[in-house]
């Protein structure tokens, strides 16, 4: 394997996850690609990582984020892990990804450089370790539509197509995405340290986890409790924020859950247009365990597997160990519902807090159900004084609901003006729309034409920008002659 100094490009690696116990990661190297072509690689992030745009947009800047050459500083390694997948235990790990290491950036941080799609590891399974350059697209236009949202995600540095090509159902071009995180660290991480490791390596990835994501916990006295506690507050928080949008994960399987509080694995996810707890996209999720209105209760469930592994580093007594965790866990759903009303609120235009708020905005999201509302777009009508034109005109429970809205702004001390602002400021005007998506995708991989898919990144950006150039985003599909279908492992 090619080391390159790429000068210039501003790489800075540590490699703290390969000081973990050994039995967390293979060393292993990316397997070349064929002709790599960076097709999409991320200015603002790249500066923001302190790496020099300039110098990566060139022919060796693509060797390196296809895996053909490695930067100088990182140690590529796949890492180990657990995961309920679909409530089935099973032995995991970096399939077809790969850690290069952690970026130390300008302003102190410590992120990582992943690859996805980057060739066979030790965990591969049956799989060929490889992506399709539509799938990895589409994780990057959405990981930047939710971090566009100010919602924690991992994020997608580049993009670049291998000249290969990958078989699915048919066969396709074949990609390598640069995908960046807090760090990689999930549940599953956990999960399998208490199955497959010693009390001493779950210790020592409960420190790491610490020292890596809640630093102020350390001083704690119990400080594996404070990690648990600091855990279910920050999914509490990012499925909240999920909710909040209409963001669909599709496949919370408990590998795909960071210990960081950052939405990671974009396969199988969707926003949904029309409101509807029970939405679902993923093909294979047939029972809708995954779907939108179930995402709190399943955030809660893989949060109390992440509970059971550390049960044994909790307390020496195991009772006590478990009461711990017990009442640890049960503090999630009014985390969750205290981050979800304070979110539904704004975007109300509320200020103040009523007894009854819960139940008002209730009246509001069962009139978009039973209506087939468009999510976003009416929360956007609220906010621009346009209720005329939202799909629930017509109902006259929505002039009774309307009316009351009226009065409850009423009730608080400030103005419209500033209610408005509020909501303008809590409600996005452009989500990555299936359709849009679909033909920015369609656009990219069909016809090499990147166009359609860099105006899209544009709005998704300034999702709050409000600016009258966003207004297509805004518009409905035509109604389907079949549902919206989105894959895993693709
Ligand atoms: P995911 O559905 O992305 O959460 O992946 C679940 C598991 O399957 C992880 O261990 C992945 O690394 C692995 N995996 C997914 N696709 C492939 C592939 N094409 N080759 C090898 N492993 C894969
Ligand atoms: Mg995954």
């Amino acid at each position: 394997m090619n080391h390159t100094k790429l000068e210039g490009a501003g790489w800075h690696f540590d490699n703290s996850y390969a000081a973990l116990p050994e039995i967390f990661f293979a060393r292993q190297n990316p397997v070349p690609v064929r002709s790599p072509k960076l097709v999409r690689l991320n200015h603002a992030l790249a500066q923001s990582l302190g790496l020099n745009a300039q110098a990566l947009e060139t022919e060796e800047g693509a060797q390196v984020f296809a895996g053909n050459a490695i930067p100088e500083g990182a140690l590529p390694l796949a890492q180990a892990y657990a995961g309920h997948q679909f409530g089935n235990f099973t032995k995991l790990g970096d399939g077809r990804a790969m850690l290069l290491g952690e970026q130390l950036t300008p302003s102190g941080e410590r992120i990582d450089i992943a690859y996805k799609g980057s060739g066979r590891t030790p965990y591969s399974r049956g799989g060929d370790g490889r992506a399709a350059l539509g799938p990895m697209l589409r994780e990057y236009i959405i990981s930047e539509a939710m971090h566009g949202l100010g919602i924690p995600t991992t994020r997608s540095l580049a993009v670049v197509s291998t000249g290969e090509a990958v078989m699915r159902e048919t066969a396709l071009p074949g990609a390598v995405l640069v995908r960046t995180a807090a760090s990689h660290l999930r549940v599953g991480t956990f999960q399998y340290a208490a199955q497959w490791g010693m009390k001493e390596d779950l210790e020592a990835l409960a420190e790491y986890a610490l020292q890596r994501h809640f630093p102020a916990a350390e001083d704690e006295d119990n400080r594996y409790l404070a990690l648990l506690k600091r855990v279910i507050r920050a999914q509490a928080d990012l499925i909240a924020k999920w909710q909040l949008v209409g963001f669909v994960h599709g496949v919370m399987n408990t590998d795909n859950m960071a210990v960081s509080g950052e939405t990671i694995d974009y396969g199988p996810c969707a926003f949904m247009d029309a409101y509807d707890p029970s939405t679902v996209f993923s093909s294979i999720d047939s029972n809708g365990r995954y779907a939108y209105g179930n995402q709190p209760y399943i955030g809660v469930w893989n949060l109390a597997r992440f509970a059971e592994a550390l049960l044994p580093i909790l307390h020496e007594d195991d009772e006590e160990a478990v009461k711990l965790a017990e009442d640890a866990l049960a503090e999630f759903s009014g985390l969750f519902q205290q981050s979800w009303l304070t979110g539904m609120r704004a975007k109300l235009g509320i200020f103040n807090v009523e007894p009854e708020d819960e139940a008002f905005i209730g009246g509001l999201l069962g009139l978009l159900h039973q209506h087939h509302a468009d999510y976003t777009n009416t929360f956007i009508a609220l906010s621009f004084d346009r209720e005329t034109e939202t799909q629930l005109e017509q109902a006259p429970e929505f002039a009774d609901w309307r009316e009351r809205w009226k009065a409850r702004l009423g009730r608080q001390p400030q103005s419209m003006e500033q209610s408005q602002q509020l909501m303008r400021a809590s409600n996005p005007a452009v989500i990555p729309r299936n359709h849009r998506v679909e033909e920015a995708l369609a656009a990219a991989v069909q016809q090499g034409d990147y166009s359609v898919m860099d105006r899209l990144l544009e709005a998704l950006a300034n999702p709050y920008a409000h600016a009258s150039g966003h207004a297509e985003f805004a518009v409905l599909p035509e109604p389907p002659d079949l549902p919206y279908r989105t894959f895993c492992g693709t």
